[in-house]
């Protein structure tokens, strides 16, 4: 029998979500610690980048005509008259017809010439440099403004900043970024049952994986993870350690006792301190999610259940995270996969499939919300519709990698 009467759809959950996110806010950091930050505001290039026409090989610079017609057998001869060095512009180098001058790669193209011929393709006699095939007019240049020009964004708003990111901001000049604060989320573990890792269950106990679990998700993400350790199924002690947390914290996790059960606190809790929006979620794994909000803070009760809690994590908490931090686009990655069984899905409900991939094919991992293991011999998750029975062994689907 379910005790949940009336279930949101994901959809709904997931907007409920969005909408009690509260929104970006900025701090302006040293360039070099933001990777994994999300830009608070567009990345202008303040200038032209290189900022001088360079060659991209070490070489000769020519005038492209020069070489019209250059080959193994009948080579063009240039005279070489001098050297770019590295790092410094020589306006005096100037090449003019039937001449040439010795580039590395790095170097300003010195006036005159239009095209950059490799080493490679040419001899030496002397001065004497033996040109063995044309050169293309703009061959082997990289132009002023081609990497970034003067007033163009490089990177807008919204993009999580990746190691590569931190290289370009350097290369443009830029030492200070402005990024979304790291929303502090408190995580609470709710359970008699639970004891700190340190220790050794007795029986009928059980280790609270969840709040390591949920930590390392959200410090992944860009978030603060702030633990308020495990509260007993007490409703003094769970009024408690929430208020704390709700002025510590912008948004906070609990997990266990969400459900409907007698004992479940956590939604009573929620609605005596502010209100419950959401209780119950056509989802599977993840029914028993609560989302609420006290004190214009967004509260979630998660399944106590690891499997359902992260799943839940990823459907429905991560979108308010995107919206807190300002993500444009969805970090998740993807990949396509052949369903490598057929899996039956109950209508009317969103079910994600924990699968292993193996050579292209994505291969259900069967096993009860309760267990750990079907977490980490699976690569990722695929979603059921909530209007899907299931899907045929053979169909493409889209795996969502952990
Ligand atoms: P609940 O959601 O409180 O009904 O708990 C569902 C199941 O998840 C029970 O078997 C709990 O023992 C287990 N559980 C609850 N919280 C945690 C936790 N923090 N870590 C691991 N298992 C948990
Ligand atoms: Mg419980």
């Amino acid at each position: 029998m379910s005790r949940f009467l009336h279930v949101a759809s994901v959809a709904d959950a997931v907007a409920a979500a969005v909408r009690i996110a509260s929104d970006p806010v900025s701090e302006e950091l040293p360039a070099g610690r933001t990777t994994g930050r999300v830009l608070g505001e567009d990345v202008i290039a303040m200038e032209d980048i290189p900022g001088f026409d360079r060659s991209v090989v070490d070489g000769f610079a020519v005038r492209a005509g020069d070489t019209t017609g250059a080959s193994e057998a009948i080579p063009a001869l240039l005279q070489c008259t001098g050297r770019v060095a590295m790092g410094y512009s020589d306006a005096a180098l100037t090449v003019t017809n039937g001449t040439c001058i010795y580039i590395p790669t790095g170097g300003v193209i010195p006036a005159g010439a239009d095209a950059v011929i490799m080493v490679e393709h040419t001899d030496k006699a002397g001065d004497t440099v033996l040109v063995k095939r044309p050169a293309a007019h703009g061959e082997n240049l990289l132009l002023h403004d081609e990497d970034f020009r003067r007033g163009t964004t490089i990177f807008p708003a919204g993009r999580r900043l990746s190691p590569q990111d931190a290289g370009v901001l350097a290369a443009c000049g830029k030492t200070s970024v402005v990024v979304a604060k790291r929303p502090v989320i408190g995580i609470i573990s709710t359970g008699n049952e639970l004891v700190p890792v340190s220790i050794t269950p007795g029986p009928g106990q059980i280790r609270d994986a969840n709040a390591s679990m949920l930590a390392a998700y959200l410090s992944e993400y860009g978030c603060i993870p702030r633990h308020y350790g495990i509260v007993a199924d007490e409703q003094e002690a769970f009024m408690t350690v929430i208020s704390r947390a709700l002025t510590e914290c912008d948004v906070v996790l609990l997990s266990g006792g969400s459900s409907k059960d007698d004992r479940d606190m956590t939604a009573s809790v929620i609605a005596e301190k502010g209100e419950v929006l959401v209780h119950g979620v056509a989802l599977a794994p993840g029914k028993p999610t609560i989302i609420g909000r006290i004190d214009n803070k967004p509260v979630f009760g998660l399944p106590g259940h690891p499997a359902s809690a992260y799943v839940v994590l990823i459907v429905i908490v991560r979108p308010l995270l995107d919206r807190m931090l300002g993500l444009k686009k969805s970090p998740l990655r993807t990949t396509r996969a052949v369903l490598g069984n057929s899996v039956p899905s109950q209508r009317g409900r969103e079910e994600y499939i924990r699968v292993r991939l193996e050579d292209g094919i994505a291969n259900p991992v069967f096993g009860k919300s309760g267990l750990l293991n079907t977490l980490v011999v699976s690569d990722g998750l695929i979603r059921i519709p909530a209007g899907c029975e299931g899907m045929e062994k053979g169909s493409v689907v889209e795996v969502i990698l952990w």
